[in-house]
């Protein structure tokens, strides 16, 4: 019997493992030289003038949202589909969340969702303070016109491109900030690149620069330039703000740092994979979803459009046959924590429509051709039953 095939995992090699032990045996564990290094080599990668690391994704978010000021309160809007990641940094800021529906075909915010909703808001007076766009499977938004809805009226705009480290939009790596305030990355192992747990949010304005420095370590800073008393000894240090410890550790930098240097080959090979689905899938008048034209992918995930109500039936023969798949996402409003009512389901009819369908296939550098073969045959031979 095969060996079972997951929908996504990390590729370590020993290159990487090299660079946890010699950090391992190095005078820093944490608040050393590799955070650092990792910083200034994602924040060149993507071409943002500043990047600061965290602990994770989630992370990374709850301090994009705190260091765009939003309090108890203010309103955030993300989209309907997404990881709750997306919505709960809201909620930790004391925030109330709201959804915007997606384009089924894309998964991706509908900028006309996002025109009517707009809309609507400001007739009520309840216009968001943030909006968290979300680059669902590594696809880029359609940023500009997002940002050109948004910015007249003094919408902060933070990118969670938690599946898009790698990707492009009109011709510039996503997290260069363009059109955004904050953009978002995590390193878990399912990502683009891996450093076990880790998040990194790129900024191009320098004071948000420095509150995120700020609050990813309780608020603390020991900078001379950003003291409030002078002339303090050298020990001293001031809490300025209420931060957390937020912070990344050496030994996940040095990982992450690691991996950066094989992200764009990591890219190719997701790319190839996903090109491979395409051509094998669309014989079997199977869709994907839709890439954005001003784009190039991540291939975070690749998600093919199963209809007619067959997915959660595709889905367990394929686990019966060791392919575990998985769906990103269920809309959040239909997690119980986040529930709205029915009535208000059934305003979102691409988030829906896409839910009813939507199955990530594997996709991960290390995947064979061979497993590849298997998922396509497997599916093909299911959906033709
Ligand atoms: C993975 C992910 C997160 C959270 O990242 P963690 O590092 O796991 O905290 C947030 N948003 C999206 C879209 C993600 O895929």
């Amino acid at each position: 019997m095969s060996d079972p095939i997951h929908y996504g995992k990390q590729q370590i090699d020993q290159d990487d493992v090299q660079a946890v032990v010699d950090t391992l045996n190095s005078a820093f564990l944490t608040q050393g030289p590799q955070v650092a290094q990792f910083e200034q080599a994602l924040a060149n990668y993507v071409g943002s003038a500043h990047a600061i690391a965290c602990s994770n994704g989630t992370a990374a978010l709850h301090l994009a949202c705190m260091s765009l000021g939003v309090v108890t309160g203010d309103i955030v809007w993300t989209s309907a589909i997404s990881f709750v990641a997306s919505a709960n940094c809201a909620l930790y800021c004391g925030a109330s969340i709201s959804f915007i529906d997606i384009d089924a075909d894309t998964g991706n915010i509908s900028v006309a969702a996002l025109t009517q909703k707009l809309q609507q808001a400001k007739h009520t007076d309840s216009l968001p303070k943030v909006i968290v766009v979300v680059h669902l499977a590594g696809n880029s938004c359609d940023m500009q016109a997002i940002s050109e809805l948004c910015k007249p009226l003094g919408i902060k705009l933070i990118e969670d491109a938690c599946h898009a480290l790698g990707a492009s939009y009109q011709g510039d790596k996503v997290g260069n900030g363009k059109y955004s305030d904050c953009c978002v990355f995590s390193f878990h192992p399912v990502k683009s690149i891996t450093s076990a747990e880790g998040g990194m949010i790129t900024t191009n304005d320098s004071n948000t620069a420095k509150r995120l420095k700020q609050l990813a370590s309780h608020g603390i800073t020991k900078h001379p330039t950003e003291l409030q008393l002078a002339g303090q000894p050298n020990w001293y240090y001031e809490q300025q703000s209420l931060g957390y410890n937020y912070r990344l550790s050496d030994l996940h930098a040095a990982l992450g740092l690691s991996q950066l240097a094989k992200l764009n080959t990591f890219i190719e090979r997701r790319k190839l994979i996903f090109q491979q689905y395409q051509t094998a899938l669309s014989v079997g008048n199977l869709t994907l979803l839709e890439q954005n034209p001003e784009g190039e992918s991540a291939h975070h995930l690749v998600v093919v459009l199963i209809p007619n109500n067959k997915r959660d039936a595709v889905y367990q023969r394929l686990a019966d046959m060791k392919i575990h798949c998985q769906l990103h996402y269920m809309p959040i409003y239909r997690q119980p924590y986040h529930r709205i009512s029915d009535a208000a389901i059934n305003t979102f009819s691409g988030a829906e429509q896409y839910f009813a369908n939507a199955l990530s296939l594997p996709v991960y550098p290390d995947l064979s051709h061979q497993q590849q073969q298997r998922v396509i045959q497997s599916l093909l031979e299911i959906v033709n039953e």
